[in-house]
């Protein structure tokens, strides 16, 4: 199964993300996660990106489909794998070469999204996502698995929402249009619990024949 999982910050890509890699035994590609472990470990694409975050900017489009197309050539992901965060732009989806079965959008108001990031905690270990009140952890700011102590993302500070909204809304949405011109799209409601919408997920991809299409 080889799934790419779009919407605004917010709408629970990662969380799905983790369900339906979980559900069909492939790897969770999210390049959030990337990104974050190579700033951990310091490594030469960690530092470069680290700065260009702190000067408002993103990780260029080579190093991202680079370091994307690396992950998805390893062994774990040749059965499939969940895209979650790239494409990020249409730049990246035209560069992008591999094996798509299904594309989804996952679709939340404005304010959702914002309540979502705003109460959204991760652990900087295992990269699980919480969220204060919809999926609060065992004991409070602390990770389930690990025991390790919850932190914000530094991107969803309040004052960085409102430009990574209008952003997410300028760049990836092309990327979605993109995709319903060349395979099939499909908008799944984000509302709700997060067993909600992955029962969402998993009807539409029973509904609508796998689009199969190679990039
Ligand atoms: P994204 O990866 O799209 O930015 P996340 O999966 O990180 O979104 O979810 C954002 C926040 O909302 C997290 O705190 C997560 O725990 C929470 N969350 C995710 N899905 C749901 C849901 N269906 N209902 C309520 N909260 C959710």
């Amino acid at each position: 199964m080889r799934i790419v999982l779009l919407g605004p910050p917010g709408a629970g890509k990662g969380t799905q993300g983790k369900i339906l890699a979980e559900k069909f035994g492939v790897p969770h590609v999210a390049t959030g996660d990337i990104i974050r472990e190579h700033i951990a470990k310091r490594t030469e694409f960690g530092c470069k990106v680290e700065a260009a975050i702190a000067a408002g900017n993103f990780a260029s489009d080579e190093d991202i489909n680079y370091w994307v197309s690396r992950r998805l050539s390893e062994p774990d992901a040749l059965s499939g794998y969940i895209l979650d965060g790239f494409p990020r732009v249409l730049t990246q989806a035209k560069a992008f070469r591999g094996t798509v079965d299904a594309v989804f959008w996952l679709d939340l108001p404005e304010l959702s999204a914002m309540e979502r990031i705003a109460g959204r905690w991760v652990c900087p270990q295992c990269s699980t996502v919480y969220h204060l009140t919809h999926c609060a952890p065992r004991i409070t700011g602390v990770c389930d698995w690990d025991s390790v102590h919850l932190v914000k993302r530094p991107e969803d500070a309040l004052d960085k929402m409102r430009f990574r909204l209008d952003y997410n809304r300028s760049q990836m949405w092309p990327v979605a249009e993109h995709y319903a011109a060349l395979t099939a799209l499909v908008i799944i409601d984000a509302e709700g619990a997060a067993e909600v919408v992955t029962e969402r997920i998993l009807h539409a991809l029973l509904a609508t024949p796998l689009a199969k299409t190679d990039f």
